[in-house]
């Protein structure tokens, strides 16, 4: 949780921090504890685990972070619909017992298994059988079945190698098995994640296909709104996209993060604990969460 009467210095800072992950609660592959263990291994002195649209793995995840003494901030990103783009908004020190935001997230939430049974309508339009039946194999929880289960889905039978090639292929705007789907707002999210006492960080913008003036308008706005920080280091982003971000970062007074978004061996781009530094004179977001 936020507490501004808590200096910065009253913690000794992170050397590795991650602040955003995935468990087998979304679409991570390891459960809660294994997220966290692996973490530990790795080297990770500061671990947000940030489930999309749902907070249940973090009891778990916080208590073995305990017994190891990995320092963990509760965490969440929650899926978002701005215009005909879809954005993520991690939400770093949340109150999980905070009824704001578990309504919210419980909203975000019911539309999933709809859009489910409509994506498997689509892939059976071009021959590709009991998908929404394949998909909820893989997800823990069948109110959080997305497009990373399908993914994994289609691997297991054959249609693709590895899941980025069924993203590519079958799962992104203008593939076959690609339903638009509407989210929360933008406002709502940031004001669910505020009202439980957490800082609204925009995830991997590197990730969001817009022009220099489009960022530009979504930092002002998201800033406007409440936003606070944003993901400068991120597993998804370039060297490029780091640089680029950092001047974002600068321009509207962000709190940087760093985050791998892992969400398991073989299926991510980097491991936990493995993104870039922050560039130094950035004001990183756990300056205020610890
Ligand atoms: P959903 O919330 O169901 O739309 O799924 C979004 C998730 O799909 C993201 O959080 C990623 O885990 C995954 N994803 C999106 N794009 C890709 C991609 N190109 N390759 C692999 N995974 C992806
Ligand atoms: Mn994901
Ligand atoms: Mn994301
Ligand atoms: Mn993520």
């Amino acid at each position: 949780m936020l507490n501004s009467s808590v200096p910065a210095t009253s913690a000794a800072l992170p050397r590795n921090p991650d602040l955003h992950c995935h468990s087998s609660v979304s679409d991570g592959l390891l459960p809660p504890a294994e997220v966290v263990k692996r973490a530990h291994a790795n080297g990770v002195d500061l671990l947000a685990l940030t489930d999309h649209d749902e907070l249940s793995g973090l009891d778990e995840a916080r208590e073995t972070a305990a017994s190891l003494g990995l320092r963990f901030v509760n965490g969440v990103e929650v899926s978002v619909t701005r215009g005909s783009a879809t954005l993520h908004i991690v939400g770093l020190g949340i109150d999980p017992n905070c009824e704001v935001l578990q309504q919210g997230l419980k909203s975000v939430r019911d539309g999933r298994q709809g859009r489910a049974l409509a994506m498997a309508a689509s892939l059976e339009k071009i021959g590709i059988r009991n998908c929404y039946e394949g998909a909820i194999k893989y997800a823990r929880n069948p109110a959080l079945v997305g497009r990373s289960h399908f993914a994994r889905y289609l691997v297991e039978i054959g249609i693709c190698r590895e899941v980025h090639e069924v993203f590519r292929s079958y799962l992104t705007p203008g593939k076959p098995g690609y339903v638009p789907h509407q989210w929360s707002e933008l406002s709502q999210a940031v004001s669910w994640i505020r009202a439980a006492g957490g800082i609204p960080v925009m995830a991997h913008p590197g990730r969001y296909r817009m022009s220099r003036e489009q960022m530009d308008k979504l930092l002002a706005e998201f800033v406007a709104q409440g936003g606070l920080g944003i993901e400068v280091v991120a597993g998804s982003h370039n060297p490029e996209q780091e640089r680029e971000f950092a001047r974002l970062a600068r321009k509207y007074s962000l709190l940087a993060s760093r985050a791998s978004d892992f969400h398991g061996p073989g299926e991510s781009l980097i491991d936990l604990g493995c993104a870039n530094p922050l560039p130094e004179d950035l004001t990183p977001v756990w300056s205020r969460l610890l």
